[in-house]
C-alpha cells in the first residue's frame, strides 16, 4: 500500500508527519506523493481540505485520514497519542472505506462554451463583488425566488457543519445524499422576498443560480477564494465522485457532532 502524508505546517503537526511516515516505512509501506492509496492529513480539518484538492483527481483511488494536533476535528478525529496505534492498523488491517457525497459546481461564462467545474468538500459561497448579491434561484429547472443579500452557501452533509452551521443551517449525516443551500443576511421586505430557511436537495435535483445584473462574483470552493467575471449560470449538484475515508474504529457522527460543540 502506498501513502502520502500532508502537515498543517506548524511544528508539532510537521514533527508528527516525519514520525508517521518513519512508522509507516518501518512496516515497508512505500511513501508515494503522486499515487497514494492512503493520505493522512495531520492538522485540523483545514488541512484535510487542502488535501482533497491536492487529490481530487484520484478520489475514486485514494482514501483520506485525519489526525487532528489541535482541537477536534469533523475529518481530523485521530489525536496524535493515538498515532503508533493508527500506524499499525494502517500496516496491518484491512480498512473499511466511508464514503460521503462531495458538491459539483459549474460555472459558465457568457461568451459561449466557457465553462469551469470545481468539486467541494465543505461548500461553494456566492458572493457579489461589489453591492449585494441578487441572483434568480432556480431549483430543478423551475424559478424558485430572487435572491438579494449578502450571498448564498451551497454545503455537501460534511461540511453542514463548518460555514453552514453558523449561517444557521442544519447539520445533515452525511450518509445522506443531498446539498444544502443557505442564506446569508437576504434583504426581506414587501418588495422583495425568500423562503428564509435553509433547502436541502436530494441528489437528482439541481439548483441553478442565474445573475439578475451583475456578472461578476466571489466565489469560493472550501478555503480556496476565486473571482469570475462574466457569468452567466452557476449549476450545483451532489457530484457522482465521493470522498473516501478509511475507518479504523467506529467514531459516530452524532457523536463528533456532540464532542465538537456541546463537548464530552
Ligand atoms: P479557516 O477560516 O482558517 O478555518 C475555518 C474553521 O472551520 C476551522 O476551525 C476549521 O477547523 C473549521 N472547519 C473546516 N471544515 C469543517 C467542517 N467540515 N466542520 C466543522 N468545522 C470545519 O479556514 P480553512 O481552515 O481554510 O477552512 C475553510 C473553511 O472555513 C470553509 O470551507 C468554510 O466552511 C469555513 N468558514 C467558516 C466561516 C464561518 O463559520 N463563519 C466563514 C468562512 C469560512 P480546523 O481548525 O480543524 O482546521
Amino acid at each position: 500500500m502506498k501513502f502520502a502524508i500532508t502537515s498543517k505546517g506548524d511544528n508539532k503537526s510537521n514533527t508528527l508527519m516525519q514520525k508517521m511516515r518513519t512508522y509507516l516505512s518501518d512496516f515497508e509501506l512505500q511513501y508515494d506523493e503522486d499515487q497514494p492509496d492512503i493520505v493522512i492529513s495531520v492538522g485540523g480539518d483545514g488541512t484535510l481540505l487542502y488535501a482533497f484538492h491536492r487529490y481530487r483527481s484520484r478520489l475514486d483511488k485514494t482514501a483520506f485520514i485525519g489526525v487532528h494536533t489541535g482541537h477536534l476535528g469533523f475529518y481530523a478525529d485521530w489525536v496524535p497519542d493515538e498515532i503508533e496505534k493508527l500506524v499499525i492498523a494502517i500496516a496491518k488491517t484491512p480498512h473499511q472505506i466511508v464514503e460521503y457525497p462531495i458538491l459539483e459546481v459549474i460555472i459558465r461564462h457568457n461568451d459561449g462554451g466557457r465553462e469551469a467545474r470545481y468539486l467541494a468538500l465543505n461548500e461553494c459561497t456566492v458572493k457579489a463583488v461589489e453591492n449585494s448579491l441578487v441572483m434568480d434561484v432556480e431549483i430543478k429547472g423551475q424559478k424558485f425566488e430572487t435572491f438579494r443579500g449578502d450571498g448564498l452557501c451551497i454545503s455537501t452533509p460534511s461540511g453542514s457543519t463548518a460555514y453552514n452551521k453558523a449561517l444557521g443551517g442544519a447539520i445533515l449525516h452525511p450518509s445522506i445524499r443531498a446539498i444544502q443551500l443557505a442564506e446569508m443576511a437576504s434583504i426581506n421586505n414587501r418588495v422583495f422576498r425568500t423562503v428564509g430557511s435553509p433547502l436541502i436537495l436530494p441528489d437528482h435535483h439541481t439548483c441553478m443560480l442565474k445573475p439578475v445584473n451583475d456578472a461578476d462574483f466571489q466565489i469560493t470552493i472550501d478555503h480556496l477564494t476565486l473571482l469570475h467575471k462574466d457569468v452567466k449560470s452557476i449549476q450545483c449538484r451532489v457530484a457522482k465522485e465521493n470522498v473516501r475515508f478509511a475507518r479504523f474504529r467506529q467514531f459516530p457522527f452524532w457523536k463528533r457532532v456532540r464532542d465538537s460543540f456541546i463537548g464530552q
